[in-house]
């Protein structure tokens, strides 16, 4: 278990210098303001509106965090991927697989818990850094003789076909946009938008429980990922993040960084909606004409231009959002990407 701790370690290690969980933290008002923070806990379920306390750089010098959401429910952390854990009556049902070598600590954090396998594995989107550990979980349940449901909606079975992904197929394929499935009596609602952060990308919703898993959408505690997260398209993006605001629950399992709330999705609407206005704004009121020079070509011109857009865009959402964990990592991508979403749609 050490040893997969380590290797993840060394792995964020390495995505640190890419800006993401980076220690490096400011603090962020909204936190001191409305959201109390509370130490992790498998025991004590957490209450609606709270944060686990720490930072990502805290967090990860465990080898997992586990938090108690309600009584079958918990929220698991492993080297910032996080996993929604149920335990059953006979078996542990988990919410994606995240990769290169956190499942064995991901095990090690379920017998934490339980001492009931794994039954069901969820996959919530084809990406493999969510889903790329399930060949874990399927070696693991196959070496003690049993077998694994693996449930995901029919456009992310497309998906692992179409790219050829190397991971355990479904066994149990959703109904797209809405489907249900059971995990021991509980009733599990599965929502895919047609377009967003990938055109497969799910929420996962415990009615019972009211927790909602959705993931690289929102990042509580912290601004969106650079270029939001690789959203496929950022208006489908954006619906996706509003359609979290339609359904009933308390806790949201967000994939990376804090436990969610309404106010975080929120948060991230009201920033998109900024980030939009802003970069119209600096369109309209930079010219291209002063772009276009002699002994330079076309690309050069747009490149000019983007760049002026950006440094105009930035500096009108710092007041409002420079407060906010992460605003001068992931600022200038997110510019960058409105400004071609504004450009070309
Ligand atoms: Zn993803």
């Amino acid at each position: 278990m050490w040893k997969n701790a380590l290797t993840v370690l060394l792995l964020v290690g390495l995505w640190s210098g890419l800006g993401w969980g980076s220690p490096a933290l400011a603090e962020d008002a909204r936190t001191i303001a409305t959201t109390e923070l509370v130490a992790p806990s498998p025991n004590t379920p957490l209450k609606p509106g709270q944060w686990i306390e720490g930072t990502d750089f805290e967090r990860v010098q465990r080898p997992f965090t586990i938090q108690r959401l309600t009584e079958r429910v918990y929220w698991v952390e492993v080297a910032g991927y996080e996993s929604t854990v149920v335990v059953g009556d006979q078996g542990v049902m988990v919410i994606d697989a995240p990769c290169c070598g956190r499942v064995p600590t991901y095990l090690a954090a379920i017998r934490e818990l339980t001492d009931l396998p794994v039954t069901t594995l969820v996959y919530s989107h084809y990406h493999l850094d969510h889903v790329a550990g399930a060949k874990e979980y399927l070696s693991d349940a196959e070496s003690a003789g049993r077998s694994l449901r693996i449930v995901a909606n029919r456009t992310t079975g497309a998906q692992i076909e179409k790219f050829g992904n190397k991971i355990p197929a479904p066994t149990e394929l959703v109904s797209v946009p809405r489907g249900t499935f059971e995990f021991e009596g509980r009733k599990v609602v599965m929502g895919t938008p047609s377009t967003g952060h990938t055109i497969d990308n799910s929420w996962i919703l415990l009615e019972e429980d009211r927790v909602l898993h959705s993931v690289d959408l929102v990042h509580p505690g912290v601004l969106e990922f650079m270029n939001f997260g690789v959203a496929e398209d950022l208006d489908g993006y954006e619906k996706s993040v509003r359609e979290l605001l339609t359904l009933e629950w308390d806790f949201l399992c967000a994939g990376h960084s804090n436990v969610g709330n309404q106010e975080d999705v929120q948060l991230v609407l009201d920033y998109v909606a900024d980030i939009r206005r802003y970069t119209g704004q600096a369109m309209g009121s930079t010219e291209f004409q002063p772009f276009v020079q002699e002994g330079t070509i076309f690309y050069e011109w747009i490149a000019g231009f983007r760049d002026a857009v950006i440094d105009k865009t930035v500096s009108l959402m710092r007041p409002r959002w420079a407060q906010y964990t992460g605003f001068d990592v992931v600022i200038r991508s997110h510019a960058e990407r409105m400004f071609f979403e504004t450009y070309l749609h």
